[in-house]
């Protein structure tokens, strides 16, 4: 059996090396290391994938919430809702921007925004909402921008986790994860479902003029040579990086495919086993757990619940065994030191306090094999029964 590893990067660059070293060469013989047609041809094949109107291209993930947050007319002490449990650049970026976060609860199912607490977090200062599509689903976006119209708040989609994944509307309509807020963005970290090899992110929105505004501030501010309007930032995708991306984005669909089908042995296997809840996928055709055919969940992780009390143990009991796992997040954001305040209430992280204690996320990538995956659960079933 091939050694495991959370995430297998030499394994899926086997496949595309070829291309991928050829398209490297080229931006090192062209020299257009910055802007370079690379960069252009890229965001033109994003948005055509995303169907999506504007990709802004930007230097990684965080950047890109940040710089879609600068985009909007947002003041200091504008309130920003978002969730409790995440990962911490999404709320890091509300604080620099001198906003203030509001985090609330998610569902224990979805692990995403609890509709009702963020009815109940709504205050006359609120101004947006940052929904984050967690380990690669989309929360209730219907829900979200019902409550965002009728309260006239943004909404900034942090899918840096969900990229390629599908909402599906009452009405059957379909739209890309990230496209469907006035704002998304998205992180190109190796290791994320659409990864290059160093630091990428991109926004995506449908809406010209704020695109105008973003495409200025990820370059200083520029929309013309040296005239700077407003303040903004250094944050590009460079060349070497957007051809990496290029080669990959073809593969996009066949790899959250791939990570769907490693998801589905891995229900199969586990789903009856005692003190585990596996992924809860909201899927349209209401098979839960196990759907090979709804786009709607990429699986940028597996993540268990183990409810024993036991996860930590598990955690051990894998690692000693040649099994890599994680623990995404250990820690709700509302008791780190950075982010805690006197506003919040224990209470109203019920859910969040709880998953930090039950979670567990399995090596999940394109190149993980039957033997692997048939190991890994009979390992965790060992240990469980
Ligand atoms: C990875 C990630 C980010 C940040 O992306 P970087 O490219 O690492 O800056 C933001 N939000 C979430 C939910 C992420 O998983």
């Amino acid at each position: 059996m091939r050694k495991i590893q959370m995430v297998d990067l030499q394994g899926q660059y086997e496949f595309i090396k070829e291309k991928v070293n050829n398209s490297i060469t080229e931006v090192l013989e062209s020299a257009a290391f910055i802007n370079g047609p690379e960069v252009q041809n890229f965001q033109k094949e994003l948005e055509a994938y995303l169907d999506v109107k504007h990709v802004i291209p930007c230097a990684n993930g965080t950047d890109a919430l940040q710089i879609a947050m600068m985009g909007l007319d947002l003041k200091p002490g504008d309130e920003v809702i978002t969730v409790d449990f995440t990962f911490a650049a999404t709320v890091e970026v509300i604080a620099l921007l001198q906003l203030t976060p509001v985090l609330v609860d998610v569902e224990p199912d979805t692990f995403n925004i609890d509709i009702d607490a963020l009815k109940k977090a709504i205050t006359p200062k609120t101004k947006a909402i940052v929904p984050v599509h967690l380990f690669g689903q989309c929360p209730n976006m219907e829900a979200i921008m019902e409550i965002a119209d009728e309260h006239n708040l943004y909404v900034i989609e942090d899918n840096a986790q969900g990229i390629g994944a599908d909402y599906t509307f009452k009405n059957g309509k379909k739209q890309k994860s990230g496209t469907i807020g006035h704002v998304g963005a998205t992180s190109f970290f190796p290791s994320k479902n659409l990864g290059c090899y160093g630091d990428g992110g991109a926004i995506f929105t449908n809406d010209d003029k704020l695109a105008h505004t973003l495409r200025g501030i990820v370059n200083h501010g520029m929309y013309e040579r040296y005239h700077h309007d407003v303040v903004g930032v250094n944050s590009r995708l460079d060349s070497i990086q957007a051809a990496v991306l290029r080669a990959k984005l073809p593969l996009l669909d066949s790899y959250n495919q791939k990570r769907r089908e490693a998801a589905i042995k891995y229900t199969a296997a586990l789903k009856d086993t005692n003190h585990i809840i596996t992924p809860y996928l909201n899927a349209p055709c209401g098979k839960d757990g196990i759907c090979d055919t709804c786009n709607c969940h990429v699986f940028h992780q597996y993540t268990l619940r183990i409810t024993n009390g036991k996860r930590d143990e598990l955690v051990k009991f894998l690692n000693e065994n040649g099994i890599p796992c994680g623990v995404y997040y250990p820690i709700p954001l509302h008791k780190q030191k950075a982010y805690q305040d006197e506003r919040y209430n224990e209470a109203d992280f019920e859910v969040t306090n709880r998953l930090v204690k039950e979670v567990i996320s399995l090596p999940m990538h394109t190149e993980l094999d039957d033997e692997q995956i048939i190991f890994i659960t009979n390992k965790i079933k060992e240990f469980i029964n």
